[in-house]
């Protein structure tokens, strides 16, 4: 039995050590435990710090590391999808590399999927505690809104960490889009989920990779992935706004009718033609958003760009020159 940790990193050259000290420990444990073994499948998402050469030197000294490493940053997304591609394991989990994710859940959430009851074990976080106040407001109504738009279940607080069977890994990687929203995706593809909760942890090292405008952006991607009710709104916005106009023309038809027409009303009119080209526009942004995303996707780019596996890593390098010695031996 193989397990495939994955773990995106994108500058943790502080935490890279640490995360790989403590999953060491998890996995002897339940190498002892459930007789599992392990491989630790780390991406390297662009990082500009040293996080790629510790890969390298724990690929070195430890022959269950494998690392993926792309040529430029594309985004945590991006680098779970590469991960799920690359483990080979009979079950897959998906961890922080700042420990946010507790190592320590796995052996519950082995338990959890060994038991053939569950397909997949999930965690979610009780608490935002240590997060901004203004963070939590946000989320919690981003939340509120993508559940009530979408048919796809997204849970409130639950977190990127969970155990897959290979069945439900392969199912999310039948899904080749190149926006991925994987809280979506997750829920999407279906499968048993078990959740288990914990308390909100702070990171062990290094800083958050996430500030507002980013996670802004990451919501709107959620909802125009798994949702298009805001397209509905827009047409929705749009008759309502024909139908005020037409009572508005009866009501100055009549008017002018039975009262003349004395030229006044000039600062209303101003406000009402801002109003409804306000409208107008923002409901062409909407159709604006969901085109610019069918186009990305119908240019069929790839999801990332690896550089650099632990195959054709440096270490390879000299493995391929000490066989090549061997052999004109
Ligand atoms: N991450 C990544 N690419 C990015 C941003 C983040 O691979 O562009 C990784 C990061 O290294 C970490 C995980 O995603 O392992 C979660 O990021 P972070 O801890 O900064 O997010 P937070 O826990 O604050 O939401
Ligand atoms: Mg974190």
């Amino acid at each position: 039995m193989l397990i495939s940790l994955i773990v995106p990193c994108y500058n943790e050259q502080d935490a890279l050590p640490l995360f790989y000290q403590e999953a060491s420990r998890v996995a002897e444990e339940m190498g002892r435990s459930h007789g599992a073994e392990f491989e630790f499948v780390f991406i390297d998402d662009g990082s500009k710090d040293d996080t790629l050469s510790i890969m390298r030197a724990l690929h070195g000294q430890d022959a269950r590391v494998r690392y993926q490493s792309f040529s430029r940053n594309f985004g945590k997304e991006a680098g779970i999808w590469a991960g799920l591609k690359a483990a080979r394991g009979d079950y897959v989990a998906m961890l922080d590399a700042d420990l946010q994710d507790p190592p320590s859940l796995l052996p519950e959430m082995l338990d959890a999927l060994i038991s053939g009851e569950y397909d997949c074990a999930a965690t979610r976080r009780t608490t935002r505690k240590g997060e901004p106040p203004v963070r939590s407001f946000f989320a919690r109504l981003f939340y509120r809104i993508i559940n009530k738009m979408s048919d796809t279940e997204i849970v409130d607080g639950a977190r990127d960490f969970r155990l897959m069977t290979r069945q439900m890994v392969d199912a999310i990687l039948s899904m080749g889009e190149y926006n991925r929203f994987s809280k979506g995706i997750f829920s999407w593809v279906g499968f048993r989920t078990k959740w288990l909760e914990y308390t909100n942890v702070e990171r062990v090292a290094g800083t958050t990779k996430w500030n507002f405008w980013k996670l802004f952006r990451y919501s709107i991607d959620g909802i125009v992935g798994f949702s298009t009710a805001p397209l509905a709104l827009a047409a929705f916005v749009g008759v309502f706004f024909c139908l005020a106009a037409f009572l508005g023309i009866l009501f100055v038809v009549v008017r002018a009718l039975l009262f003349g027409d004395p030229t006044n009303g000039w600062p209303s009119l101003v406000c009402i033609v801002l109003l409804c080209s306000g409208v107008q526009l923002f409901c062409t942004g909407i159709v604006g958003v969901y085109l610019s995303k069918t186009y990305l996707e119908t240019k069929r780019r790839p999801i990332c760009i690896l550089k650099e596996t632990e195959e054709s890593g440096p270490r390879a390098d000299q493995r391929l020159q000490s066989r090549k010695n061997q052999e004109e031996r």
